[in-house]
């Protein structure tokens, strides 16, 4: 299986040339499948390790258009963590308290502590995506942000938090399919908001926000993924592994213990 595309730091990069229904070399979802599987068994080891080392953090952030995946991701991934270890915190339009601060403050909050995973659905991100396509604030303030974001998540590399940031990239043509399904099947009209379709007609604006959010704020310290999600087994796959490799670069270690154990006889 190939990996997901890492967006280079400092290089060219077009949102375009990622096909968002490459199979990543993956022969069929069967394979897929099993693939996710064994990768959940060794995330279920690792999540493990990365409690009792206790210290790191792991945090995951998930963007997409509407429909993207960021629900099905999370199902079909974090489902295979201990749940005592891992939070997932959705982003909505900020509330009245929340817009009374900067728009890192409640990110910061949800930031994971040490040994435990965090998942971000949505994110930091949305204050450079929907914020600029829908012109809430002027555009100076908007284009300082990607600075202001690479720094703060320096400052959390730094001090322990490592993060992985995946866009689950669908093509037009699959967010129709997701929307008509929305429509039709009943247990999914729920999802279904007039709203994705005022945004839908915004598409071009929103690619290229994308674009620019992985340019400028892919850094070695937290590189942008970006995931093919044209296929559901394709991304789960991809995001996987991605966070596998992560915590496995991280050499992780169960603490020696503080004394003597041989000596201990327990009556
Ligand atoms: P959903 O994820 O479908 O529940 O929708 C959440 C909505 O909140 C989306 O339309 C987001 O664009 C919006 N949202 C999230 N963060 C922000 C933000 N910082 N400013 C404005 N809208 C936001
Ligand atoms: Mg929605």
């Amino acid at each position: 299986m190939k990996h997901a595309t890492i967006v280079k730091p400092g290089k060219r990069f077009r949102l375009g040339a990622v096909d968002p229904s490459d199979d990543a070399g993956l022969s069929d979802k069967a394979e897929a499948r099993a693939i996710l599987a064994a990768d959940l068994e060794r995330l279920r080891v690792l999540q493990h390790m990365l409690y009792a080392d206790n210290r790191y953090a792991l945090l995951v952030v998930l963007q997409a258009m509407d429909t993207g995946g960021k629900d099905g991701t999370i199902r079909h991934v974090m489902s295979g963590l201990n749940p005592a270890g891992c939070a997932v915190t959705s982003f909505k339009v900020p509330s009245e308290e929340e817009r009374d601060h900067d728009y890192l403050w409640r990110i910061h909050q949800a930031v994971p502590a040490r040994g435990m995973i965090g998942v971000f659905n949505r994110s930091h991100y949305e204050d450079v995506l929907v914020v600029r396509v829908h012109k809430m604030v002027p555009a100076d303030v908007w284009k300082r942000r990607y600075r202001q974001i690479n720094e703060f998540e320096r400052m959390l590399d730094e001090n322990g938090v490592k993060i992985l940031k995946f866009f689950l990239h669908i093509s037009k043509k699959e967010q129709a399919k997701r929307l008509r399904d929305r429509i039709r099947d009943k247990s999914k009209n729920w999802k279904f908001s007039e709203g994705d379709l005022r945004e839908r007609r915004l598409w071009g604006r929103y690619q290229d926000a994308f674009q620019d959010a992985l340019r400028r704020c892919s850094t070695p310290w937290a590189p942008w993924h970006v995931v093919p999600a044209d296929r559901k087994w394709v991304r789960d796959a991809l995001v996987a592994r991605a966070m596998v490799r992560a915590l496995e670069r991280l050499d992780l270690r169960y603490p020696k213990p503080k004394t003597d154990l041989s000596s201990i006889v327990i009556r």
